[in-house]
């Protein structure tokens, strides 16, 4: 899979999906740039891919993507030399009608799903550039279909597959390719940050399994073995490709 020795940042690696695709990336022997906010889970995250594998060279740099994206790419690269493969997995997910939210939700979610990730392709681009690399972005299955009372939300992810597109064709004369994934609704804690009980998760999994045509909720690996299959040379020829990891969420309609 020729992911030995690669560059790969990964945002929001201390957590869920990102702590997934770190660990995965770890495994086939790449150096990782782990970013997150939350110290304690960055520090696991770490714990977790040198379990994996006790060579991993790992570098994690606590930062928000909002305000840190230059340092993020620089330590990258001052460690490591270059950068092969950008991982935007960050992500923050809230919930509320158009009648209740205010627009301090519309910049908080544009902030991060968006901005952040308009930042960190720009300043890494010329890094994947001179290696010929690959970003891969993490949507969701709400860019690709509307929800109630997500409407910042399902904006941000919509924007984000626009983007993935836009850039593709951008950097594709570069050589440089641009993908992403949309997951449905994966097991992290997303969910409870959202300010559900573990109960109120634990109804809503349940639920899920009457909305995903394989009748189940995903794992944070299923994710990640796609963000690793779009990152590595398996998928040369693909780019400005979002694809769906939703148990086929996205194929269904209510009738
Ligand atoms: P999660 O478990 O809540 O993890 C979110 C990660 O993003 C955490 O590592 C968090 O870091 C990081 N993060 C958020 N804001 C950040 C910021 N400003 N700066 C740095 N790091 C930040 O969520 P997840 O489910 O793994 O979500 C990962 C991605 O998948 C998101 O983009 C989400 O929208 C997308 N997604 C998830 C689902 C799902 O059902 N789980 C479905 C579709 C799409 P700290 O905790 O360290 O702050």
């Amino acid at each position: 899979m020729s992911l030995s020795g690669k560059v790969v940042i990964v945002t929001g690696a201390s957590s869920g999906i990102g702590a997934a695709t770190a660990l995965e990336f770890a495994k086939h022997g790449a150096k990782v740039t782990l970013v997150g906010r939350n110290e304690a889970n960055l520090k696991a995250s770490v714990a977790s891919c040198k379990a994996a594998n006790s060579k991993a060279d790992l570098l994690p740099i606590i930062a928000d993507i909002t305000v840190d994206a230059k340092r993020i790419i620089n330590e990258t690269v001052e460690k490591y030399g270059q950068l092969d493969v950008l991982v935007n997995n960050a992500g923050i997910f809230e919930v509320g009608n158009i009648l209740d939210i205010d627009v301090d939700q519309f910049d908080r979610i544009f902030n991060t799903n968006l901005r952040a990730v308009f930042l960190l392709t720009k300043l890494a681009a010329p890094h994947l550039i001179k290696t010929q690399g690959n970003i891969v972005n993490v949507s969701s299955v709400t860019g690709l279909r509307a929800f109630p009372g997500l409407s910042t939300y399902c904006a941000s992810k919509a924007a984000l597959d626009h983007f993935t597109r836009c850039i593709a064709l951008d950097l594709a004369p570069h050589k440089v390719r641009v993908n992403g994934v949309g997951p449905g609704v994966i097991v992290t804690d997303i969910h409870a940050r959202r300010g559900l009980t573990p109960e109120g998760v634990a109804e809503y999994l349940e639920l899920c399994k009457q909305t995903h045509a394989l009748g189940r909720v995903g794992e944070p690996k299923e994710v990640a073995d796609a963000i690793i299959f779009l990152a590595s040379d398996n998928a040369s020829f693909i780019t400005g490709a979002v694809i769906p990891i939703d148990g086929g969420k996205h194929a269904m309609c209510p009738r």
